[in-house]
């Protein structure tokens, strides 16, 4: 049976599935490997040794490439896709209007959806958005505790421009040191809501004028808390990085974000996306 456990935990990594724990439980979480899924929170207190090949895969064309671009892509992928271009970043700058999106049928699918802005503490206030389809999954991603959807648009764009309006006032960055100290205080997201949206009344007005009355739509959803499985959390951050030591090694204490918590160190799996891993 061994075996067979250590044949099935090899495989290229992408990001971490993980789901919400229902109310009081944590999230549950599993490792990705090709089409393998390793169930990690069992593992918890236990050792775990994850070794990298020195194979890297591209995620989207599964061809052998050096290094990895943009989170597992080959070079070739990385100029070519519209899911890496500069716009997914910062949405404001979108191609599709200038007739430049790289795929304009995904841009269509993909960026013409339902987006929501929120407000989440992962490690303090910060602003981000998402797609309606991702939620609460990148708020999981990200290793908030609370998270509150506050605007709903029709476009990616249109996301971009509500969050560059809020960025005055909000970082839209998290500090992943405390957010893995996990010293993060809780705070009352609807309070910063309706502050956030008095202060800002003026330029989501201008935003409206330009979008159409309704494209702007303030939520009133409930803030969700979000809990991980950590056993203890690291007093100090030390990052493993496979491109430095192959073989990540030490007792699992924890999962937050897109991180293990070893007792030896922390690492961001979602850096090595398309990474062959051996896993013991
Ligand atoms: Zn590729």
């Amino acid at each position: 049976m061994g075996e067979l456990i250590d044949t099935a935990a090899r495989g290229c990594l992408s990001k971490m599935a993980i789901s919400p724990g229902k109310t009081g439980e944590a999230a549950d979480y599993a490792l990705c490997l090709d089409e393998t899924r390793l169930p990690l929170n069992a593992r918890l207190g236990q050792p775990l040794r994850l070794s990298w090949t020195g194979a890297i895969a591209c995620t989207n064309c599964g061809r052998a490439t050096k290094k990895s671009f943009a989170q597992g892509h080959c070079y070739p992928c990385f100029k070519r896709l519209a899911s890496c271009d500069t716009c997914i970043m910062k949405p404001e700058t979108c191609h599709f209007f200038a007739g430049t999106c790289r795929e304009p049928e995904w841009g269509e699918r993909h960026c013409f959806q339902p987006h929501v802005v929120y407000l989440a503490n992962s490690s303090g206030l910060k602003v981000g958005i998402t797609r309606r389809t991702q939620v609460p999954t990148r708020w999981l991603d990200q290793g908030a505790i609370q998270a509150l959807p506050i605007i709903e648009v029709d476009t990616r764009q249109q996301s971009g421009f509500v969050e560059m309006l809020f960025k005055e006032e909000v970082s839209d960055r998290t500090n992943w040191r405390a957010m893995l100290k996990g010293d993060v205080e809780s705070m009352d997201l609807v309070a910063e809501r309706d502050r956030l949206l008095a202060k800002l009344e003026g330029g989501l007005s201008g935003l409206r004028e330009r979008f159409g009355a309704d494209a702007i739509r303030v939520l009133d959803d409930a803030p969700r808390h979000l809990d991980y499985p950590v056993l203890e959390f690291p007093r100090k951050i030390v990052s493993h990085n496979f491109d430095k030591v192959a073989e990540v090694e030490g007792t699992l204490m924890g999962l937050k974000g897109q991180y293990l918590i070893l007792d030896t160190g922390v690492i961001n799996l979602r850096k090595f996306t398309g990474y062959e891993i051996q896993v013991a």
